[in-house]
């Protein structure tokens, strides 16, 4: 085994899913790469989110690489919605058989990036010190891997333990006859919820916002499925790309608004059943009408209410006031249920705020919880938060901080202009959230390699969007996202979750397909839009 390069063609910033993409790609188009990665092992988002019950909300045939025809017919899946631990093993899985650790080195946390334009590198140093360079960086670091910081009046005070299911420790943590609060009902509380709940003596969880949540219906994959699709994923695959979300689902042409209200409620059931995530896409306009998607919300509430036994807990549990899927909804087993138990208490902080903690718990404007264990499930700085905290320092020193101080400023969602040769891989501006996020990292990456193919072939050295295609990409974003209900609604898709963030919606909203077709036209018109120099 080699030790990777310190000054290699290709610096890739993070070793989850889309660096070991990067990896891959810049390999087979002749770069030297070297990948540093925060962790001591691959797997970024599946690396450090470890906690109880984790597990993804999108299918796993669908949640897996397409480049290597191979690797999708020797991985065997067993869930329908694969485990964290399950996915960390693919993964590694994936480093070992491509040798791609060969070129990450771990422990390696970037803190400081510099174009320097004299020489038209990045130079790059990480949190012990360590120096690297590279004609190209590659940002690989996630678009939910910056935990929001969340710090409670008198938390030093607490003598529990606090974890955060962001961090959850490698060792695991033993819940048995602990009192346990959890903060936060977002996708990570509500799958830890109804896991917490069988392990703990009594369980408190905490909820500021009820969000909805449709049920995974997950299950073990049989021989004859796996084998049904390992014969067809080619089509599969394809069949997600010309979606307009990267899942196994062809939206529906339909409107909610021109079907009878028995139609309506038997897709609406059929969804409930089957579709997970998937059910945003039941009727076409349940996310751009606020009547059709009334419906769906109704409906979603209805059927959260009948799964919770005490009245006033479902008073408290049933979302309201916003319409489902603007806020990113959950895909949950058992977590309504749960709230059947005797050991399960929930706190509505919306009635009664967090006061603070002290020595023995936690205390609301109303009560005293008295807890062991507290759980930080309070979610990321979502988008941007992974790019704004190393110091980025593009053409002339502008940090990426100051150009993206109102909000982030992208072409394409790839690249920023002013910062040659960076590169963000589903980074705002791309569908990234709004997709099955493997398929808009490997999109991205695949287009990414043929334009540095491009720029390279032609005797170029570095290149970056005009001012001019970025202001107007972020405007289409813009005039895309007003088409949706999306902007109507605080969530972390608007920067709303972060104090102080500005509030600009961030994914793109175009779909997969609209997304790609847009990739290909640029392309095919010689990278309109981008600068290349010598
Ligand atoms: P999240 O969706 O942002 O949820 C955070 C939760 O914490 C919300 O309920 C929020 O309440 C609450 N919260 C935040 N700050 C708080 C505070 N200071 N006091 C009280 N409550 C507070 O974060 P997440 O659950 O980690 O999920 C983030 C995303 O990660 C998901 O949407 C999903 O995209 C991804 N994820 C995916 C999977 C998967 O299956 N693939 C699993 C887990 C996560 P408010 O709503 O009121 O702000």
């Amino acid at each position: 085994m080699s030790s990777p390069l310190r000054d290699p063609d290709v610096l890739v910033i993070g070793a989850g899913f889309a660096g070991l993409k990067a990896i891959v790609s810049m390999r087979a188009s002749g770069h030297s790469v070297t990948a540093l990665e925060a962790g001591d092992g691959v797997g970024g988002v599946w690396f450090w989110n470890r906690y109880p019950g984790a597990r993804c909300d999108v299918e796993s045939y669908d949640y897996s690489y397409r480049f290597s025809e191979e690797l999708e017919q020797e991985w065997r899946w067993s869930e329908r919605y694969a485990t964290q631990p399950e996915i960390l093993s693919y993964i590694n899985h994936v480093a070992d058989r491509f040798d791609l650790r060969d070129d990450i080195i771990f422990n390696q946390k970037m803190t400081d990036a510099v174009f320097n334009e004299a020489v038209k590198r990045w130079e790059v140093t990480t949190a012990d010190g360590s120096q690297f360079s590279g004609r190209y960086l590659i940002m690989a670091t996630g678009s939910l891997s910056a935990a929001k910081d969340v710090l409670l009046p008198g938390q030093d005070e607490f003598a529990g333990e606090i974890y955060w299911s962001s961090r959850w420790p490698k060792e695991g943590v033993d819940l048995t006859a602990k009192r346990v609060g959890i903060i936060g009902t977002g996708s990570s509380g509500m799958q830890m919820v109804p896991v917490v709940a069988q392990l703990c003596e009594h369980l408190t969880v905490f909820q500021r916002t009820p969000n909805y949540s449709i049920p995974a219906a997950n299950g073990p994959v049989s021989d004859e499925e796996d084998a049904a699709v390992k014969a067809s994923y080619r089509s599969r695959r394809e069949a997600a790309r010309n979606s307009p979300s990267g899942l196994n689902f062809l939206a529906s042409g339909i409107s909610a608004l021109e079907v009878s209200d028995e139609e309506r409620e038997a897709e609406f059931e059929k969804a409930w059943a089957r579709y997970g995530f998937g059910f945003v896409l039941c009727f076409r306009d349940l996310i751009t009408d606020e009547k059709a998607n009334t419906y769906a919300s109704d409906f979603i509430r209805r059927k959260i209410g009948e799964q919770v036994s005490d009245p006033e807990v479902r008073r408290h549990i049933v979302p309201a006031n916003f319409p489902f899927g603007t806020k990113r909804p959950s895909v949950d087993a058992n977590y309504y249920p749960t709230f059947n138990r005797p050991n399960v208490t929930l706190a509505d902080l919306r009635d009664e705020p967090i006061d603070y903690l002290d020595k023995t718990g936690l205390a609301t404007t109303s009560k005293h919880y008295d807890l062991d264990v507290l759980v930080f499930a309070t979610g990321f700085d979502a988008l941007t938060g992974s790019f704004l905290k190393p110091n980025i320092f593009g053409r002339g020193g502008r940090a990426l901080r100051d150009h993206w101080a109102n909000g982030p400023l992208t072409y394409l969602g790839l690249c920023s202009s002013g910062f040659p040769n960076m590169f963000i891989i589903a980074g705002p501006g791309s569908p990234s959230l709004l997709s099955n996020v493997m398929m808009s990292i490997e999109e991205g990456i695949d287009w990414l390699t043929e334009m540095i193919m491009f720029s390279e072939s032609s005797g170029y050295a570095a290149l970056e969007p005009t001012v001019d295609a970025e202001t107007k990409w972020v405007q289409h974003v813009n005039e895309k996202a007003d088409e949706t209900l999306y902007p109507k609604v605080p969530s972390y898709y608007n920067g709303d979750n972060v104090p102080g963030k500005p509030r600009v919606f961030m994914p793109y909203t175009g779909g997969v397909r609209g997304y790609r077709r847009i990739l290909e036209r640029v392309a095919a018109n010689g990278y309109e839009g981008m600068v290349f120099s010598k």
